[in-house]
């Protein structure tokens, strides 16, 4: 409901609670509200007249910044301090970001590869929370200056496959523009909301949203029934879109060009201009069949004058591989949602580079000519839904349930640094799971809970979302304690998690705030972080990891030499005693290679006996899932 309120000063009344909608875009930013004549909602231009604010930042020198198309001429006159995408490094450490790094054109940084990523502008260090903050704060005021009133309130989109540290950096990066973010809605919901889908309550139907923009792609398969959406499945790619058409334009010109050849050897600078205009010629051709220009570049001791041409034949058989690819992402979206092209009922086209008429077509072509959905600007539709969305939070329609999914699997680490999962990817969300452990070692009283995002094996590969201790557990034999772990992942994809062991009943509530997400004391100290931490050693990790599992083989030997003292020969214990001595030799030693092998000296020599030996309560013990303490 909106609040009417009154300003004195002036005697005027206002209304002061706005929800907007905003699409933060990779390439492209929008916000959104709902028109009170039409009842319909409408994309928010600013003073240049234009609803597309384009996701640049300008980092002047001398501290001024700009945002959007005031920002876009510096791409070209000031790179390194210009920054572009910054959605792609959102709630991302060094390490997610290091192979990409040459992408960019302005300097990231790699302060410690766990921590968020920084951006280098002169001497100042940003996070892309605080960058991504200043698109939405331009948002924000544009949205005031159309209203009249202050905004305070938004729903904001992200990419489906999201995960939980990309969805908070996102929150972060509203609270920080002065937004109290309600929802975070997933891009496919919010496109589906635009064009009504799911607002009656009696629809029941499936859909694919095929979502194109400037440097991603994502499809995802969506079941619409009672006004619920349902995520079914989603796949893409995060780095193939619009740039990748204009590249191959580039490159086109580039090959049957000597003399531009020659030129941009002599003026890299002028790539940056050459791309610009094979972006012209793309959005030209999809509505035009013949674009041609003349690429005059002003260097310092000449003018170059060049003529470029393109067909949209020509252009259509350039991105034809790119479009394919596409192709085989939806294919892959249909089987993980274990459907078939018959089954979609609609399709929706988002992004600007669906107005590519190819693009259309294979779409068209691949879901059977069913009803494609392009009557919406593809660049606004997100946008346009976000802010139905916020209507309904604002309580102005009726209850209208968003059902998300979990694109990837959520977990924690058990012994040996392996992944368990607890809630597995494609889940709907809300989802609650619980699942019980045990611990590895004789009246352990602490366990630490490491909840990883992922699909490999190994937690090393996954992300790690965050940990915490359980303590205080009562002593108890190892593989007594039964320690239940729960998950709950909420409407916004935000995961708590909590632990308890039910023999006993202690238990811990915690909140897991992603590890790359930002507390508010680290948003109010963010400028004054600084490069201190020294790189990760990936040697390091691997020989813990090789120590870890040397401890914990030395562990269940000595307890079962100990039990079973009795049924086993002096030469057996004390070949037993030998081996062990090496391994804890090789551990102190800290050398990998030899704990490896010592490793497997001791595990090779037990097994001889221990087969013969173990019993039940300790096969129970030594292969049960436990968690490893601390
Ligand atoms: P994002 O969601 O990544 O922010 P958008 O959905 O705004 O991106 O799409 C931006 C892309 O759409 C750019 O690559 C742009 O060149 C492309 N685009 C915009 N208009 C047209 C057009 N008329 N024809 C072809 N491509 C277009
Ligand atoms: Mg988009």
């Amino acid at each position: 409901m909106a609040i009417i309120s009154i300003n004195i000063k002036e005697g005027t009344l206002k209304r002061e609670d706005y929800i907007v909608g905003i699409d933060l875009g990779t390439t492209n930013s929008l916000v959104a509200i709902i028109d009170k004549e039409t009842g319909k909602p409408m994309a928010i231009e600013g003073k240049d007249k234009e609803v597309i604010v384009p996701s640049i930042i300008y980092l002047n020198p001398n501290g001024e910044i700009l945002v959007g198309n005031e920002a876009k001429p510096f791409l070209i006159a000031d790179p390194s301090n210009t920054i572009f995408s910054v959605k792609r490094l959102m709630g991302k450490s060094y390490n997610d970001v290091a192979k990409k790094e040459s992408l960019f054109s302005y300097r990231v940084i790699d302060d410690n590869t766990e921590s968020l990523v920084k951006i280098q502008s002169g001497n100042k260090f940003y996070t892309p929370i605080e960058l991504s903050s200043y698109i939405l704060k331009e948002l924000k005021h544009r949205a005031e200056k159309a209203l009249t009133a202050k905004v305070n309130k938004a729903v904001i989109t992200v990419p489906a496959y999201f995960n939980d540290a990309q969805r908070q950096a996102t929150r972060d990066a509203g609270k920080l523009a002065g937004l109290d973010v309600l929802r975070i809605v997933n891009e496919p919901t919010a496109a589906s909301l635009a064009y009504g889908l799911g607002l009656n309550q009696e629809e029941q139907k499936t859909i694919a949203v095929y979502d194109l923009g400037g440097g991603t792609f994502d499809i995802s398969i969506l079941n619409i029934h009672s006004g619920i959406f349902e995520v079914l499945s989603t796949h893409g790619d995060t780095h193939l879109g619009g740039d990748d058409f204009d590249k191959a334009i580039v490159n086109y010109w580039l090959d049957n060009n000597p003399k531009l050849k020659d030129l941009l050897k002599a003026y890299p600078s002028q790539l940056q201009n050459l791309r610009l205009m094979a972006e012209d010629a793309k959005k030209q051709l999809s509505t035009s069949l013949h674009f041609e220009t003349n690429f005059i570049s002003r260097n310092a001791d000449q003018i170059s004058n060049l003529e470029l041409t393109l067909s949209r034949k020509l252009f259509e058989q350039l991105v034809q591989p790119i479009v394919a690819l596409t192709i085989q992402s939806c294919q892959q979206a249909m089987k993980d949602a274990g459907l078939q092209n018959k089954d979609i009922n609609e399709v929706i086209m988002v992004g600007g580079s669906t107005r590519v008429n190819l693009v259309k077509e294979e779409v068209k072509k691949f879901f059977n000519k069913k009803i494609l959905n392009n009557s919406l600007n593809p660049d606004e539709v997100v946008a346009l839904g976000a802010a139905v969305e916020a209507d309904i939070l604002a309580g102005n329609r009726k209850d209208i349930l968003l059902l998300d999914v979990t694109p990837l699997s959520l977990g924690i680490e058990t012994l040996g640094g392996l992944m368990d999962v607890i809630i597995p990817r494609n889940s709907k969300v809300p989802q609650r799971a619980a699942r019980e452990y045990t611990t590895s070692k004789d009246g352990q009283s602490n366990l630490r809970i490491s909840i990883y995002q992922g699909e490999r094996d190994n937690v090393e590969f996954n992300r790690k979302l965050g940990e915490f201790d359980l303590t205080g557990v009562p002593g108890m034999p190892a593989g007594m304690p039964k320690i239940q772990i729960s998950f709950m992942l909420d409407a916004d994809g935000i995961l708590k998690v909590s632990a308890k062991e039910l023999r006993s009943g202690v238990e811990q509530h915690i909140d897991v705030k992603p590890q790359y997400g930002l507390t508010d004391e680290e948003l109010e100290t963010m400028l004054l972080d600084s490069l201190q931490n020294a790189k990760e050693d990936m040697n390091f990790r691997s020989l813990q990891e090789a120590k870890t599992e040397a401890e914990q083989l030395m562990y269940a030997t000595s307890r079962f030499i100990e039990k079973n003292q009795n049924e086993l020969s002096d030469v057996e214990i004390d070949t037993t005693n030998h081996f062990v001595e090496q391994l804890k030799k090789a551990t102190t030693d800290g050398n990998k290679d030899q704990i490896l092998k010592a490793h497997e000296e001791l595990n090779d020599f037990t097994k001889t006996f221990a087969e013969r030996l173990m019993d039940k309560a300790i096969v129970m013990a030594l292969k049960g899932k436990t968690i490893d303490g601390n």
